[in-house]
């Protein structure tokens, strides 16, 4: 059984990236980004696509040398020939100015700028070569997410707030400082980029941090203080469980608050891992808060001293495997599955109850129990498998459950 989402969006701007949109009621979009170096096409060609095919809205790559920049156009036709219309993000640092004067053809090609203000120059060039970027992107009708980040937050901003904060009879901590100084630097972008012509629904903003309660008190200010939309993500989350964990706390906090348009998971994969596994995260997380659905998942229990077998553990993997890998056919066949539920419970504990409450459900004998596996369709039991092909018939039952209730001529939509 799933809790409906009670979650009321905070008002934003709507900001169209490409045929994406985000914020102003927009769905939360997922994004990424690739590793790969941007000046190979056919590996950059390649991951975006693999992200794209695993969900990612938007994609954002590095642009930070001159091949990088002449690449992305050449990226964006190879992705175009093969039906893969992500819009792509480019993300610039220190020499953006430059690059964009240089290749105007990757502004073009691009569907959105990302530009990080701690990183576009120091003293007398910040100015104008911010200007320079925001001149490109309202030229070239491009949106702009002013990222602003703490490991490259603006230094003289930041040494003019602490000294202002200095000479407060009651000086603020210098961690609320520093904090403020991030949304300021934000969005005191956003004003001069919309002084420099870019409309204010070309523009997004986001404030990253790397410590979840800062996140969140950041996120929280920032949303009070302006109506743009927001990008949302943890800074160098980490790696495995830690990564998962940390970007999950944190965005789902905020989720909860309805702040976010957009987020990204930033995992650092394991060695060998699929850059993909951030995809699967963020719409898991969207998921299980009840905010969007993309595949249907599996409800399953931890399995205890009454499963003496990985029989469960083995079930319950392949099917949610199983339920992943048929999402890209199933997607346009039969809409609305991305919401089904499966539970897999290992024993009659607590396996018949939470099997009714899924849309197919099977409990599995624990020990001592009689060899048979009860199935539940939307509530009712309907057939107990036994013998050594309970996987597989139980995997025929969900196919033909899928087929039946979200089958276009089952759903009056063909
Ligand atoms: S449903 Fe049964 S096997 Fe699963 S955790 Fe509960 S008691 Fe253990």
């Amino acid at each position: 059984m799933s809790l409906k989402s009670s979650i009321v969006r905070r008002p934003t701007r709507r900001v169209l990236v490409g045929h994406v949109a985000l914020g102003g009621g927009a769905p939360v979009v997922v994004q990424s980004m690739t590793n790969t170096d941007t000046a190979d096409i056919a590996g950059t060609v390649a991951q975006v696509h693999e992200l794209w095919q695993a969900g990612s809205e938007l994609v954002r790559l590095t642009v930070n040398t001159e091949e990088a920049a002449r690449a992305v156009p050449v990226i964006r036709e190879k992705l175009d020939a093969l039906g893969c219309n992500v819009p792509l993000i480019g993300d610039f640092h220190f020499n953006g100015h430059r690059l964009i004067k240089a290749v105007p053809e990757c502004a073009e090609a691009l569907a959105k700028l990302r530009i990080n203000p701690g990183n576009v120059g120091r003293g007398a060039k910040k100015d104008e070569q911010f200007a320079t970027l925001i001149e490109a992107a309202a030229r070239y009708g491009k949106a702009v997410r002013i990222g602003v980040n703490w490991g490259s937050l603006d230094q003289e901003l930041l040494a003019r707030m602490m000294d202002e904060n200095a000479k407060r009879p009651k000086p603020h901590v210098p961690e609320d400082v520093m904090r403020n100084a991030l949304i300021t630097s934000a969005l005191d972008s956003a004003r001069r980029a919309e002084e420099l012509g870019l409309p204010g629904d070309r523009i997004v903003l986001s404030c990253k941090l790397s410590g979840v309660q800062d996140l969140v008190k950041v996120y929280l200010d920032l949303a009070s203080r302006s109506d743009y939309a927001l990008h949302l993500g943890l800074t160098e989350a980490g790696m495995g469980s830690k990564g998962i964990v940390a970007s999950t706390a944190a965005l789902a906090l905020l989720m909860q608050e309805g702040i976010g348009d957009t987020i990204r998971v930033s995992l650092t994969p394991q060695p060998g891992e699929s850059r993909t596994t951030e995809v699967q995260v963020a719409q898991e997380i969207l998921q299980v808060m009840g905010i969007r659905s993309f595949t249907p998942l599996v409800t399953a229990c931890p399995g205890c001293g009454r499963t003496t077998s990985t029989v469960f553990q083995e079930l319950a993997q392949n099917i949610q495997n199983w339920l992943r890998t048929q999402m890209p056919i199933w997607r346009g066949q039969y809409p609305g599955v991305e919401r089904m539920n499966v539970a897999v419970m290992g024993c009659v504990v607590n396996g018949p109850g939470e099997s009714k409450h899924a849309n197919v459900g099977i409990s599995l004998p624990g020990t001592g129990e009689v060899p048979v596996a009860p199935v539940y369709v939307d509530g009712a039991k309907t057939v107990t498998l036994k013998g050594d092909r309970i996987a597989e018939e139980f995997q025929t039952i969900v196919e033909d459950y899928v087929e039946r209730t979200y089958g276009k001529t089952n759903n009056g939509q063909s």
